[in-house]
């Protein structure tokens, strides 16, 4: 599981989809705050967007159940996944 943290959202990519360059696109294509870059070697999560969350759901649905996870960090870590 790899991590990235603004100040009141935590979004976790677990490691095997994280170097999945398809997964990546969508990612990229679903966030509509640009939490997400899509690159070759897979996805990366721009920090400095992360706190602008919405928390839509849009990344969970375009990802495996697991894949991704959305934390908030302001709610006790109250969790947004896909079940
Ligand atoms: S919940 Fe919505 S705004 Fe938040 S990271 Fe996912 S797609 Fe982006």
């Amino acid at each position: 599981m790899s991590t990235s943290h603004g100040t009141f959202i935590r979004v976790d990519v677990a490691n095997d989809a994280r170097g999945d360059a398809e997964l990546a696109k969508r990612l990229e294509e679903a966030c509509p705050v640009d939490i997400f870059a899509a690159h070759e070697g897979g996805v990366e999560i721009v920090e400095e967007n992360l706190d602008e969350c919405v928390l839509c759901r849009l990344c969970l649905d375009a990802a495996p159940p697991g894949a991704v996870r959305v934390v908030k960090l302001y709610d006790n870590g109250a969790v947004l996944e896909r079940v």
